[in-house]
């Protein structure tokens, strides 16, 4: 039988990591010794304390039994309690608080409840794909916002034509930033709630990498500007802070209408997230927070171990304060393709071209620190041979 497809799987572009694996593997397979920073997933384990915490939570029965799509009570004043003391947000755990099953699910989610078919969503590029994923299922149209170092990789909401603020519904920022490590100002956030507020936008923040900061930089919450409340919602991960990207764990804040919609779709398309799970972030977001000092400490010195390598070659990677991404300018005379090709054949490196996160992020490729800082030296060493 001839299986109909639907357009909007058709309209798919491909998933981002495919051809990075499929190349991956051919070397793999070649015999090469092979030094990934393509894919953002920490290679360190989940700090012990959770671990025994979620082994101890599995034995009970009370979890075994369907949870509430919104999340337990319990997680959901933990989270609470950690946006308090973290950025002085005062929430209310049961109207402006749910869970989630990774923030990505939500992000994909989100758009269900506020965008129709032929509404234009906002989404940053070079960024991560689900923003427009999630607008391309729902019927809508992205308006892409090219993310540029002469603008320190802030979008330009003032250069959006007027046309397309009309049908605009939802404006996605991520800071700190994937790709590009960027970080978004106090000022920033203030322009953006005057913005949402002049042209009745709802503001998503993806504040998944909001814990994985360097130099003693604290990243702001988008809802710690003023008047944001009345305008947002933040996504949260434990995926990075915590190393539980195989988890599925994370929750949303906002405005109570916000949280309200996306609580409304989940719960029509999952059950919610194992309370075991929960009872276990409970554990990780209440603790004293080292183990995310811990985890600053390893990607600071990778972080250090691989951008002096990468200057010493003459590239001009910048030292991220946050992320664990560096943003790399390809050398004169590459594509960033034609260098992440270059890198991986000659070098045995894997690294992600800039511009799969969409055309702008053209010149550069993505490093993640996920690798040890004696394999990033070796990746040094391996490039210096070759450049
Ligand atoms: C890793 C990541 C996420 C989410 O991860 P989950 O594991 O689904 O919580 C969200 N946004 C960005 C930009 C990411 O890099």
């Amino acid at each position: 039988m001839n299986f109909y497809k639907s357009r909007r799987i058709k309209q798919l572009p491909p998933y981002l990591f495919v051809e990075l694996d499929r190349k991956k593997a051919e070397a793999v397979s070649r015999g090469v010794d092979v030094i990934d920073l393509g894919i953002g997933d920490p290679d360190l384990p989940t700090p012990d304390f959770i671990v025994k915490s979620m082994a101890e939570a599995v034995q009970r029965p009370e979890y075994h039994r369907y949870p509430s799509s919104a999340g337990m009570a319990s997680f959901r004043k933990a989270a609470a309690r950690w946006c308090k003391k973290r950025f002085g947000l005062d929430l209310d755990a049961d109207t402006q608080v749910t869970a989630l099953v990774g923030s990505k699910e939500a992000i994909a989610h989100f758009p269900l409840a506020f965008v129709d078919p032929g509404d234009t969503v906002l989404v940053p590029t070079p960024g991560y794909p689900v923003y427009h994923i999630g607008t391309l299922f729902c019927g809508g149209n992205t308006h892409y916002l090219p993310l540029l170092r002469e603008n320190d990789f802030l979008p330009d909401i003032d250069s959006i034509p007027e046309d397309v603020l009309q049908g605009a519904r939802i404006l996605w920022l991520n800071y700190p930033n994937n790709p590009t490590a960027a970080l978004a100002t106090k000022d920033f956030f203030a322009k953006v709630v005057d913005f949402a507020r002049e042209h009745e936008i709802i503001i998503c923040h993806d504040a998944a990498y909001s814990e994985m900061t360097f130099d003693g930089y604290r990243a702001p919450s988008f809802l710690e500007t003023p008047g944001a409340m009345d305008v947002g919602i933040e996504f949260h991960s434990l995926s990075k802070t915590y190393n539980m990207t195989g988890w599925r764990i994370g929750f949303a804040v906002g405005h109570p209408e916000l949280v309200g919609a996306l609580k409304k779709v989940k719960s029509n398309v999952d059950s919610g997230q194992f309370e075991a799970v929960q009872d276990a972030a409970v554990t990780a977001l209440d603790s004293d927070q080292s183990c995310v000092e811990e985890m600053r400490r390893i990607y600071t010195e990778r972080r250090d171990t691989l951008v002096s390598g990468l200057r010493d070659l003459g590239l001009d990677a910048p030292y991220p304060k946050a992320t664990f991404y560096v943003w790399t300018p390809v050398p004169d005379g590459y594509g960033s393709q034609e260098f992440s090709n270059f890198l991986l054949e000659k070098a045995g490196i894997v690294c992600t071209p800039g511009n799969g996160f969409g055309e702008p992020g053209e010149g550069f490729v993505r490093m993640a620190l996920t690798v040890p800082a004696d394999r990033l030296k070796l990746a040094i060493d391996r490039m210096k041979a070759v450049l």
